[in-house]
């Protein structure tokens, strides 16, 4: 369906719930809604809606569901698998969450804030600092993703380690079913037993059950002292070692755990005009380590220089660098976080953000890269991530020269042979990012078929004449 074939007096009735702010048919308007970072994923829509309220959500659900048109939620248009990406064919309205962003409360002495879905996550982050508290998720995408979609996603981010994934960080929510009724579940409640935690099935669920528009988040009490370092290593598998004493010389202070390759802090320098590489000399891996106390300033410095002594002299590490202000922690920081995009600097790269169990990180490092290289020699491995969640994103580089296009051509080649030795360690294909369409079908083949049948379930019990976001996660 089309503008052109898509029943005017809908139309007409949406643009009038949402107001003359709130909606859009003008395709030079629409443009930007309908790609996706990575380029791979290209939609269409007769109409992109903008409400700015719950209830003009609720009316615009009812209105399509009468109408039998699905609606495909978006927030700030971040997502990396095309979950927000609205279906090619033009059938589906686009309802973007961007006017509904007021923060409604914060609450310091219970420890939570409520936030509209289109709140921009970086906005969350400095309400909640204003108010002396921290909302602990952070990723490099938080000047533009929005809540609703980083809890749709399920976001994990740098400090999974000490406050987990945004399944944790959620007391309540308020969500748009299907049908245009609204479920008020902004509960600010650490304990509640009554029954099933309904409001978990509509985190990490990319839109497909029903639109999230605000939530309860919790908030924790900032840190006094931050300490970050820069660590080299000559072999990937003193990771794992390292890792546990970080965290027990510490007093489990790590909040951040982050490998770097040397070919990935290689392209970030080329990348990046003012980046500077932290240590003189060369080594094959290194890790971020950021730590984090409550306790009074001056006690975090000491332990981490103990803590690096102590894997010095155990051969863990063959350098370190600890940053001695905010500003270095920040430039130690943007070598990490420009990773990604730094690839571009070597050409296309085909990308799996995958997880195995911590300990396993390092075989599944040597094997899936010897698979890789062994299926396309020149390929070039930068893996790198959240380690102390076992999540690497087992990004592959182009080898030198070849054509981009067919490089990209191979990506359902690379992902079969990188998932095949995930599933053998016991991992997830996606650790991050979700489904959405890239990952929609290949799931099938990981997933137990009995687990499958139950998200089925679940998606035809809350959207039965599947609107909501159809064609991503799961089909009904
Ligand atoms: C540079 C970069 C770095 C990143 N780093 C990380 C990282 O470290 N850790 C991590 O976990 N992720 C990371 N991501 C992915 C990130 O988590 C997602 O891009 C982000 O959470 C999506 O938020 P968004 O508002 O842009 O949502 P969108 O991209 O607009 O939407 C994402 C999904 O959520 C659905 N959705 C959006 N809003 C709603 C709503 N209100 N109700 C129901 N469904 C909704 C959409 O339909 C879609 O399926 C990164 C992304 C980028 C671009």
């Amino acid at each position: 369906m089309t503008l052109a074939t898509m029943d005017p007096a809908l139309l007409d009735r949406l643009g009038a719930i949402v107001g003359p702010k709130g909606w859009t048919t003008d395709p030079a308007e629409i443009a930007p809604h309908l790609v996706e970072r990575r380029g791979l994923f290209h939609g269409a829509t007769p109409m992109l809606l903008q409400p700015a309220s719950t209830a003009e959500v609720a009316a615009v659900l009812r209105a399509c569901a009468e109408a039998r048109v699905p609606v495909v939620p978006q927030g700030g248009n971040t997502g990396l698998v095309g979950g927000q990406t609205p279906p090619e064919d033009g059938h589906a309205i686009l309802l973007s969450l961007s006017r509904l962003n007021r923060i409604r409360a914060v609450d310091a002495d219970n420890d939570t804030m409520t936030v509209e879905a289109g709140c921009v996550l970086a906005e969350a982050q400095r309400v909640a600092a204003e108010a002396r508290r921290l909302f602990p998720l952070s990723l490099a995408a938080e000047g533009s993703a929005q809540i609703g979609g980083v809890l749709s996603t399920n976001a994990g981010g740098t400090a999974v380690l000490r406050y987990g994934t945004a399944r944790e960080l959620v007391l309540g929510l308020e969500v748009v079913l299907a049908d245009g009724r609204v479920w008020n579940g902004l509960r600010r409640l650490r304990k509640d037993n009554t029954g099933y935690d309904v409001k978990q099935l509509f985190l990490g669920a990319e839109g497909t059950l029903g639109v999230i528009t605000a939530a309860v988040l919790r908030l924790f009490p900032r840190p006094r002292e931050v300490q970050t370092a820069f660590i080299a290593l000559t072999e990937i598998d003193d990771v794992i070692d390292l890792f546990h004493l970080m965290r027990h010389l510490s007093g489990d202070q790590v909040t951040a755990f982050e490998l770097v390759p040397r070919l990935g802090l290689e392209f970030v320098l080329r990348h990046l005009p003012d980046a500077a590489d932290p240590l003189p000399e060369a080594a094959p891996w290194y890790v971020l380590v950021e730590l984090s106390s409550g306790q009074p300033p001056g006690s975090l410095r000491p332990a981490l220089e103990d803590a690096l002594a102590e894997a010095a002299g155990r051969g863990l590490i063959k350098d370190a660098a600890i940053a001695a202000s905010e500003s270095q922690s920040r430039a130690l920081w943007s070598l990490r976080e420009s990773l990604s995009e730094a690839q571009a600097v070597a050409g296309a790269s085909i990308k799996h953000d995958i997880a195995v169990p911590v300990s396993e990180i390092p075989a599944f490092l040597r094997r899936a890269s010897a698979a890789v290289r062994a299926a396309l020699p020149g390929v070039r491995p930068v893996p790198f991530g959240h380690i102390g969640d076992g999540n690497i994103h087992f990004n592959l580089s182009q080898p030198a020269g070849m054509n981009p296009q067919v490089f990209l051509s191979q990506w359902s080649r690379f992902s079969r042979i990188v998932h095949d030795i995930v599933a053998e360690f016991g991992g997830s294909i996606s650790a991050e990012h979700g489904l959405g369409q890239l990952k929609r079908d290949e799931i099938r083949r990981y997933k137990d078929p009995i687990e499958i049948e139950l998200m089925q379930r679940i998606k035809r019990a809350l959207d039965p004449d599947n609107l909501m976001n159809p064609g991503k996660l799961v089909l009904p």
